[in-house]
């Protein structure tokens, strides 16, 4: 395992000092001499965080590194997911090589962990899962990869879908995916019992996306509710979106954040521009697990995005209207530590015995690396340099 000597850095912003690194782990924060044959980095001065982390993303999605998507298609959400599944495969969307490209990209800008949903469907079956689980192995000691099996054409709609599901956790995906019980199966009874059935079955968690709006939302939310009473899933459901959380009505909406803290359900965000999102501010106070995620990037379904979580970081934030230097330094946590209460990493910080999974800002405080979208001169994952300048030690193919 990998020993460093990163000095000249200011942790979290604070004093500066030395992060000493032994066997993959972070063994002090001070001042110390290297160790014979031990590596040596000059931090700079630069700000240390722990690793940035993207806990929503589509891996398999992205064109990026490939020729422009033309797209001039009308913005409905049942027809992107039908373009996709039927043309994916003429556009040259090779799941294995557009996955790595997307997360090199994360890697090279601080990223140390990923949750990936990926498509699942009755055209496919699990060969996109397949193409992510090698970028996975590839990527090992680079970045971590975790996948939520996610069955983006709908369930109940798509017969056969939930065999492929089953398959997809025994063969080891580690989270269990849904989509708009309403709005795209029309049988959220139907789909949310087939779900919380395999998750029990399989042991696994559920990262479900629920882009329902206003009160179809919210009724979603509470059959949801209602089976994680039922099943014992308190802590192991994460809802990807709740778009439902942002709807104007400050009274319903306190009610669902009441439950989702009551059954510690997490929240993923993405600041979505096009749609109503819920406040990170608002779920702060109640003490909700909250991350963020890119979602999809330059892919068939918009043009938008960048594989970086601080992009990310500024696109949530200007979408919550955060603007005070203590706002803007917990939606770095969101980013961060946020992602890693919701994956539950164990290990995850920067402090001694953690994992010395790090990346360095530029930048006088937090607030300012936000909004900057600050340059990130060195990104360590396990001890080991993984990314300098912006630059990650492997290359895209
Ligand atoms: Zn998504």
């Amino acid at each position: 395992m990998t020993s460093l000597l990163l000095r000249n850095v200011r942790p979290m912003a604070g004093a500066n000092c030395d992060i000493l690194v032994k066997n993959g782990k972070i063994a002090g924060l001070g001042r110390f001499e290297p160790e014979p044959g031990m590596a040596v980095e000059d931090g700079g001065g630069a700000i240390a965080i722990p690793g940035l982390i993207d806990a929503h993303t589509h891996l398999d999605k992205t064109t990026w590194g490939m020729p422009w998507h033309v797209n001039n298609r009308a913005a409905v959400l049942r027809g992107r997911i039908d373009f996709e599944r039927e043309h994916r495969t003429e556009i040259g969307i090779d799941p294995h090589r557009q996955s790595m490209r997307h997360a090199i990209g994360l890697a090279a800008h601080g990223a140390s962990h990923i949750r990936s949903h990926v498509d699942i469907d009755t055209t496919h079956g699990l060969s996109m899962v397949e193409g992510v689980w090698k970028t996975r192995e590839k990527l090992a000691g680079i970045i971590d990869i975790e996948i939520v099996a996610f069955p983006q054409s709908g369930v109940m709609v798509m017969p056969g879908t939930v065999e492929l599901l089953d398959e997809a956790l025994r063969q080891g995906c580690e989270v269990l995916g849904g989509i708009d019980p309403c709005g795209i199966d029309r049988d959220p009874k139907g789909q949310l019992d087939a779900l919380f059935a395999l998750a029990v079955k399989h042991g696994r968690p559920i990262d479900i996306h629920l882009h329902e709006v206003g009160d179809l939302g919210a009724f979603t939310m509470e059959l949801m509710f209602e089976r994680i009473r039922a099943n014992g899933m308190q802590g192991k459901v994460a809802i990807s979106h709740a778009f439902a959380l942002g709807m104007n009505d400050y009274l319903r909406v306190g009610r669902l954040i009441e439950e989702l803290a009551a059954l510690d359900v997490a929240i993923l965000t993405t600041g979505a521009p096009s749609a109503t999102v819920p406040s990170i501010m608002r779920l702060k106070e109640a003490g909700i697990r909250v991350g963020g995620g890119c979602d999809g990037i330059r892919d068939t379904w918009g043009p938008w995005g960048q594989p970086d979580m601080l992009d990310r970081a500024k696109v949530i934030g200007m979408k919550n209207g955060l603007r005070s230097d203590n706002d803007l330094a917990h939606l770095l946590s969101v980013v961060s530590q946020g992602g890693a209460d919701v994956m539950r990493i164990e290990g995850y910080g920067i402090a001694e015995g953690c994992n010395a999974d790090f990346t360095l800002l530029t930048g006088e405080t937090l607030a300012h690396a936000v909004v900057d979208v600050a340059p990130r001169p060195l990104v360590v994952k396990g001890g080991r340099v993984v990314a300098r300048q912006g630059k990650a030690v492997v290359d895209m193919p």
